[in-house]
């Protein structure tokens, strides 16, 4: 994670927020790079969620929604995570994230582990274990360290559970429910009825305005509404870059199907459908798995959620939540806002509220897992045959940033330079791309390599002397062939926009 953070700086990807004032946890900018990945992730979606089927509309409603949406949604009451203060260190965890156990020798307990969640904590909690053991010369077995998250604690044991910032026990508070939604206030008056929320999901924009695409008449049922935007969250425990920030972007769906349509199956097809586009932008198969929620953890009005999980750094994380959510949504909307939102099913001649599944992926952690994939360290020949360390990022041509790098082979040659200008000139007009007359070729096609650029393209004296052709690099094989100026164009549409 550190090499990926680090190179994300210093390329110009992502920078942390309001940086020359010490930055801002749990905000992070996008820079000239990492803007161009955002927005071709966002792309890709949209033209494959919305634009390529038939069956999906799209939306774009406000952050700043009537506040009774989120009363209706549960939100207001429910929208928490539970969290344990460190009286000392003033730090906060989440209570989930934070786990324990006793350390029991020859069947006494001599003392407590605390550790944050990480793939390494069971180690981690164990050699704390035996350290304690040994401190306390106490003879015999440890007992195997059985680890609990803090919300499983009972109250007799807030004060002996050390916490992880000070290693000490008694000053960890009891769980409590902290609220994730941020407040503001909305027009002239300052009390409580001026109380409004960022929005902490863009689903509830999609509900709102369920009605009105229904009234707009495009619609019949299974059909779903699209929506990319931003979310506010004020997480208790931002970390792991922009895995989990406090601002971030979501990418939802709500699909909208009959209640007695096979919703198993539908389900099924989403998951597939989103394993299949998580692989088309560059993410290795075998790096997502699912998650299957067990029955008894579902929430009351979920029927099924299966979150699709990646490799990131820091372990198997969620990247990607399928909920069958049944009618839930709708059906608080009708009740709190007293309008119907039932729809006429042409085909069963029905009229009933529409049941959803809900595909809902974050940009900010795509990218994450996008950048994970890519990144690559491995030896290439330079300019003299010799192989030489170099680090890649292998992005899909799809959604790489820059798509191609247009080079003349030398700068001092007015000739090379007026055909590579004018090529440079001409794919500009489609995609971005770079012009780089700078430093020998070797180290151009490196600093490509380093943002990854899937594409070089050099003109040299064959180009202008003889038959127009160019070079064409790729950046995985090294590997260069010569091609027509319309054989390049025809290989590029097909490799980005296919
Ligand atoms: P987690 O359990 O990781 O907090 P969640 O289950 O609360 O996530 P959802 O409410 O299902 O997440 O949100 C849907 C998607 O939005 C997630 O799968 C993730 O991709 C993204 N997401 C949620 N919270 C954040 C965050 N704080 N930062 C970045 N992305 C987020």
């Amino acid at each position: 994670m550190e090499e990926i953070v680090g190179l994300c700086k210093r390329r110009g990807f992502i920078f942390p927020s309001s940086e020359i004032y010490g930055g801002y946890n749990g905000f992070y900018d996008y820079g000239p790079l990492g803007v161009e990945l955002r927005n071709n992730i966002k792309q890709a979606w949209w033209r494959d969620m919305v634009l390529r089927r038939d069956d999906i509309e799209g939306l774009d409603s406000t952050i700043i929604m009537h506040p009774d949406i989120w009363k209706a949604s549960g939100h207001v009451d429910g929208f928490s995570d539970p969290m344990v203060d460190c009286r000392e260190s003033k730090l906060r965890y989440r209570a989930d994230q934070l786990f324990f156990a006793p350390v029991i020798v020859a069947g006494e307990t001599i003392g407590y582990v605390s550790v944050v969640e990480c793939p390494e904590q069971q180690e981690i909690a164990e050699k704390a274990a035996a350290d304690i053991k040994r401190k306390a010369a106490k003879q015999g077995t440890l007992e195997p360290i059985v680890l609990k998250d803090y919300t499983e604690s009972k109250p007799e044991e807030y004060d002996l559970v050390p916490s992880p910032a000070t290693g000490k026990p008694g000053s960890l508070t009891a769980p409590r429910e902290f609220k994730l939604m941020f407040e503001t206030k909305v027009g002239p008056l300052a009390d409580e009825s001026a109380v409004a929320y960022l929005r902490p999901e863009t689903a509830q924009g999609i509900f709102a305005n369920y009605k009105n695409i229904v009234d707009t008449g495009r619609v019949k049922i299974p059909f779903g509404i699209a929506q990319i935007g931003k979310a506010f969250r004020n997480e208790i425990t931002p970390r792991n870059f922009i895995f989990r920030s406090r601002e971030f972007e979501q990418m939802e769906i709500e699909y909208f199907i009959s209640p007695s349509a096979d919703w198993k199956t539908l389900h099924r097809e989403w998951i597939d459908t989103c394993i299949d586009w998580l692989v088309s932008i560059g993410l290795p198969r075998e790096d997502i798995s699912e998650d299957i929620h067990p029955e008894d953890k579902l929430a009351f009005y979920s029927r099924a959620t299966t979150d699709l999980m990646f490799q990131f750094p820091h372990g198997e994380q969620e990247l990607w939540g399928v909920a069958c959510r049944g009618d839930y949504d709708l059906m608080q909307h009708q009740k709190h806002s007293g309008k119907s939102m039932t729809i006429f099913d042409e085909a069963s001649k029905e009229k009933f509220v529409p049941h959803v599944i809900e595909p809902s992926l974050g940009v900010d952690r795509t990218l994450l897992a996008v950048l994970t994939a890519a990144y690559t360290q491995d030896e290439v020949p330079n300019d003299k045959g010799v192989a030489e360390k170099r680090l890649v990022l292998k992005f899909s041509p799809k959604i790489a940033p820059v798509k191609a790098a247009i080079f003349p082979l030398l700068k001092n040659k007015p000739e090379l330079v007026e055909r590579a200008q004018a090529l440079y000139k001409k794919l500009q007009r489609r995609w971005n791309v770079f012009y780089d007359a700078s430093g020998a070729i070797g180290r151009r096609y490196r600093r490509q390599d380093e943002i990854g650029t899937p594409f070089g393209i050099t003109i040299d004296f064959d180009t202008i002397e003889k038959d127009g052709t160019v070079t064409l690099r790729d950046r995985d094989t090294c590997e260069q062939r010569r091609v027509t100026e319309d054989e390049l164009i025809q290989f590029l549409e097909e490799q980005i926009d296919g």
